[in-house]
């Protein structure tokens, strides 16, 4: 397919000036599409209606050979002018149209839209991504500029434009058009002002980045924005069976064979046929074999007459019941005697495959793996299971006024504690992890710090220095090392905090910034990070949360979420009851290593009464 940049806009809403040649970040914005661009296609364009050398000289820059095309159409006629165009000159069955003005392309744009135009059979491919509204109701916004068709819908498009159209979308009712969702809307926003120029140039105003449309967003926001931007790291390792605890299965196990693999007995009995048991009497059976567990059975026990049977023995063709020993009514050397109605027909009879069957899925990939997952399949006799790869973690903590265990602690410095709360939340859920230090509230310290971080991990996670502080560099790094939100979350505690992807010699990282108040951080871990870390992982977070009473009476603001620590225990009248631990300040560590649980009063909730029921997350399972 050929690439197409549409850099052909006379450029209004930017002061008259050629929008691809604006400089960002070190060179012309066209440039920073061009790069992401090129390696998707196979051949290259640029559309423009001016500054042709300049556009020309982009493209030798960047060691391509990409033509520069102006419109046939005079008179800047709009980016569909520019379609036609390339539609007209490209030399290849597809063209690819991506804005001059988007420097986040996505790297995978040209294989999605390829993939769901052969799938589909469809003429046209365009993306689509989901936006909220200002009231923050999620909506599909479908993005004509970024779209794969086939060179065989120019006479279509040479119509609708004779007719006057010039609508980018205004053709498709006359094309088959498929649309392929993609889940960063940040990669796809485009730059109309100078403003917009200057901002995104910065990143570290909050309406600069993808993820931040909003100067605050609430809780759920920002656990949605962060699910969906994430995907799960696609290597897969086998690990042998042991090994595979607490992993996450990379696809569903489908059971090689039946278990059991024969019907058998579930009880020390006696199997007989319920056809034999008499209607109104006692009836007495001829005990013909003796059946053990793990042994073929192989016998025949005729009609009228029954199997002596231990647990997990092979029933004998044609016998359905179980009679428990217990339950025999007499037992003498050769027979046994069963009353009336003690024993229903069918009974103590496990069937072939009833546990797992052979050919059905008996575990579903995304799973983390259990200790009853391992014995189950074990009972399937597998010996490797195919598990997503470990995550690599990288985390540093910030502030001139940290120390290190081993350091001596001057007047005003602090030990560092967030990265041994840190090593241990990691831990548990399963990550690799690179402690890399406290890191001073110095620029090149904390660019060295991040650079490397993402360099050797699939995610960064950073405390401190992302609230308003003056001596706090590391948003501006952030920023400038790629697409960072910076949010004011609607919640306590845990107000600030960054998310976003960074780049550092073409490795890219989540970065993840916790605020530094310890508290703070490891609540930001638990209902951001990890959620996201187990997307990533390939499985999906659950925590436990049960109600509860409140022992007493809490204050809570409505319009804000809040996560305040508890002790859950059982009241004197049976009932589950739960207190606030002391002090609910964010800097006091203290209040979290006494809580067995969290108490999450949600962003409506107002002030709740003594005895009130509320919602509980226990820390069990979540750490
Ligand atoms: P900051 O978010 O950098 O403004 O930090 C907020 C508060 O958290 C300050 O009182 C810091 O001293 C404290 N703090 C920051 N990082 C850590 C850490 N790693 N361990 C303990 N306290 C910290
Ligand atoms: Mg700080």
């Amino acid at each position: 397919m050929t690439g197409m940049i549409l850099a052909g806009g006379r450029g209004t809403r930017m002061g008259r000036v050629d929008k691809g040649l604006q400089p960002f970040r070190g060179g012309p914005l066209a440039a920073h599409v061009l790069q992401r661009l090129a390696p998707q296609v196979a051949d290259v364009a640029i559309n423009a209606n001016r500054n042709h050398a300049a556009y020309a000289s982009i493209a030798v820059a960047a060691n391509s050979d990409a033509p520069v095309w102006q419109d046939d159409l005079q008179g800047f006629e709009g980016p569909l002018a520019g379609l036609q165009t390339g539609l007209r000159r490209c030399e290849t069955d597809w063209l690819l149209t991506v804005p001059c003005d988007s420097p986040f392309v996505p790297d995978d744009l040209a294989s999605r839209l390829a993939e769901a135009l052969l799938r589909d059979d469809a003429d046209l491919a365009v993306a689509v991504t989901m936006d909220a509204d200002e009231s923050g109701d999620a909506y599909r916004r479908v993005h004509p500029v970024f779209a794969l068709m086939k060179k065989s819908v120019l006479p279509k498009l040479d119509a609708y434009m004779e007719s006057g159209g010039r609508r980018m979308d205004g053709w498709y009712g006359a094309i088959k058009v498929t649309e392929v969702l993609f889940q960063d809307a940040g990669a796809f926003r485009n730059i109309n002002t100078l403003t917009d120029l200057k901002d995104m140039e910065k990143l570290s105003e909050p309406a600069a980045t993808g993820f931040d449309r909003k100067a605050s967003l609430s809780a759920a926001e920002a656990q949605r924005i962060i699910r969906d931007a994430i995907t799960p790291v696609t290597a897969v390792e086998k690990v042998a069976l042991r090994q595979a605890l607490e992993r996450v299965l990379a696809s569903d196990i489908i059971s090689p064979i039946d278990v059991p693999a024969h019907d058998n007995s579930a009880m020390d009995g006696y199997a007989f046929s319920s056809a034999d048991l008499l209607a109104d009497g006692p009836t007495t059976l001829r005990v013909a074999a003796t059946v053990l567990a793990g042994r073929p059975s192989g016998v025949h026990i005729p009609a009228g007459q029954c199997a002596r049977i231990m647990t997990g023995g092979v029933m004998p063709d044609g016998l359905d019941t179980v009679l428990p020993q217990e339950l025999a009514a007499a037992i003498s050397a050769d027979s046994v005697t069963i009353a009336p109605r003690s024993i229903t027909p069918g009974a103590n009879r496990r069937f072939k495959g009833e546990d797992l069957a052979s050919g059905k899925p008996a575990l579903h990939e995304g799973k983390i793996v259990t200790p009853a997952d391992l014995g189950l399949l074990a009972s399937l006799g597998l010996a490797e299971v195919p598990v997503r790869r470990r995550l690599r973690v990288a985390f540093f903590s910030t502030g001139d006024e940290l120390r290190s265990i081993g350091e001596t602690l001057e007047p005003g410095c602090i030990y560092d504690s967030n990265r041994y709360t840190l090593y241990g939340m990691l831990t548990r859920l399963g990550c690799d992890v690179i402690d890399m230090g406290a890191v001073r509230d110095d620029p090149a310290a904390l660019e060295e710090a991040l650079r490397t971080a993402c360099t050797s991990a699939d995610a960064v996670i950073t405390s401190g220095g992302v609230s308003a502080g003056a001596a706090d560099y590391i948003k501006s790094i952030m920023a400038e090392l790629g697409d960072v939100g910076f949010w004011n979350l609607d919640m306590r505690p845990g107000r600030p905090m960054a998310f976003g992807r960074i780049a550092s010699e073409g490795r890219q990282s989540w970065l993840f910034g916790l605020p530094g108040n310890p508290v703070a951080a490891m609540v930001a871990f638990y209902f951001f990070v990890r959620p996201g870390l187990m997307k990533m992982m390939g499985t999906t977070a659950s925590h436990f949360t049960v109600r509860a009473r409140s022992a007493v009476a809490l204050r809570k603001k409505p319009g804000r979420t809040e996560y305040q620590r508890g002790i859950i225990y059982i009241a004197p009248n049976g009932e589950r009851e739960v207190r606030i631990t002391g002090s609910q300040g964010s800097g006091i560590l203290r209040s979290m290593s006494e809580a067995n649980c969290m108490v999450i009063l949600p962003h409506e909730q107002g002030d709740v009464a003594a005895g009130e029921l509320v919602e509980v997350v226990m820390f069990e399972g979540l750490i």
